[in-house]
C-alpha cells in the first residue's frame, strides 16, 4: 500500500519488507527501479510533473529521511519506518553476497566507484561487483551498453536526483539489469570519502544536521526542508 505525501506515494513497508521486495524484483525478469525520495525530492516533484511521474512510477518508493516520516505522521497516515537508501543498499548487498547475484556501480567522481567496489567486496565476502563507471559522462548509450556487457543483475545508480531517476527510466532496459536503485551520494560513503553521521545522530533523526555541519554548502538545498514542512502543514489543514 502506498501513502501519499504531497503527491508522492511512499511504500508503507519496513526495511526488511523493502529488502525482500528488492530481492523478489531482482529475480522477477524485466527491468525494475527503486527510488528513495527525501523532502528535497518531494519538493522537486511538486515543481516538476515529469519527475513526479518518474518517482511514482518506481517499483519501490522508499522514505529516505526522517522528514518524510514526520510528514506522513502529521498527515494522519503514518509510515512504518524510514528506509534510508544507504541502509537498504547494504542489506541488499548482504543478501546478494549469498545468492551470487552481480552488481554494477555507476556514479560519483572518477575513481570513487572503483574504491567503493574494493571496499564493498571486502565487507561482503562473496559479493560480485562486475563493473564500475564514474558519473561524469556525455552519452548514455555507451554506458548502458558497458553495463549490459557485464551481465549485471543490479545497478546502483548514483548520479544525484533527479538525474539518476531520469537515467534509470531512460536507460534501465538497455542495461539488461533487472533492478536499478537510485542512491544519490552512497558511493561517496561506501568509498570512505564521506563519513556517515554517528549512530546517535541517526537514531535521533538528525543525520541531515550532521551533514549540514560537515558540508555547509548544502544550506541552499536544505532550505527546502522548512518549505516542505510548510507545505505539509498546509495539506494537513486541507485534509
Ligand atoms: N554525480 C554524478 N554525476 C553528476 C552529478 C553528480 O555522478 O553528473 C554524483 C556526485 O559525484 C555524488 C552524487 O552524484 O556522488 C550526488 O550526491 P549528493 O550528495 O548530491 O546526493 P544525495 O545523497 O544528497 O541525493
Amino acid at each position: 500500500m502506498r501513502i501519499d505525501v504531497l503527491g508522492v506515494g511512499f511504500d508503507n513497508c519496513t526495511m526488511d519488507q523493502a529488502v525482500a521486495e528488492g530481492i523478489r524484483l531482482m529475480g522477477d525478469g524485466g527491468c525494475h527501479y527503486v527510488v528513495t525520495p527525501n523532502p528535497e525530492i518531494v519538493e522537486m516533484c511538486r515543481e516538476d510533473e515529469e519527475v513526479r511521474r518518474i518517482i511514482n512510477g518506481a517499483d519501490l518508493v522508499l522514505p529516505d529521511g526522517v522528514g518524510v516520516i514526520y510528514a506522513a505522521r502529521m498527515l494522519g497516515t503514518p509510515l512504518k519506518e524510514k528506509v534510508p537508501g544507504v541502509d537498504f543498499a547494504q542489506k541488499l548487498m548482504a543478501s546478494m553476497a549469498g545468492s551470487g547475484k552481480t552488481l554494477f556501480l555507476l556514479g560519483a567522481k572518477p575513481g570513487v566507484a572503483e574504491e567503493a567496489g574494493r571496499r564493498l567486496e571486502a565487507a561482503y565476502p562473496g559479493l560480485r561487483i562486475v563493473g564500475t563507471h564514474d558519473g561524469y559522462f556525455q552519452e548514455d548509450a555507451p554506458v548502458a551498453e558497458a553495463i549490459r556487457e557485464t551481465g549485471a543483475d543490479v545497478v546502483f545508480v548514483c548520479l544525484g536526483a533527479p538525474k539518476q531517476e531520469k537515467w534509470m527510466v531512460a536507460n534501465g532496459p538497455a542495461t539488461g539489469a533487472h533492478l536499478l536503485v537510485g542512491l544519490g551520494g552512497c558511493l561517496d560513503v561506501f568509498s570512505g570519502n564521506t563519513k556517515r553521521a554517528p549512530e546517535v545522530f541517526q537514531k535521533l533523526g538528525l543525520e541531515w544536521f550532521h551533514r549540514l555541519l560537515k558540508e555547509p554548502r548544502r544550506i541552499g538545498r536544505m532550505m527546502k526542508l522548512p518549505l516542505f514542512m510548510i507545505h505539509v502543514m498546509g495539506e494537513k489543514g486541507k485534509r
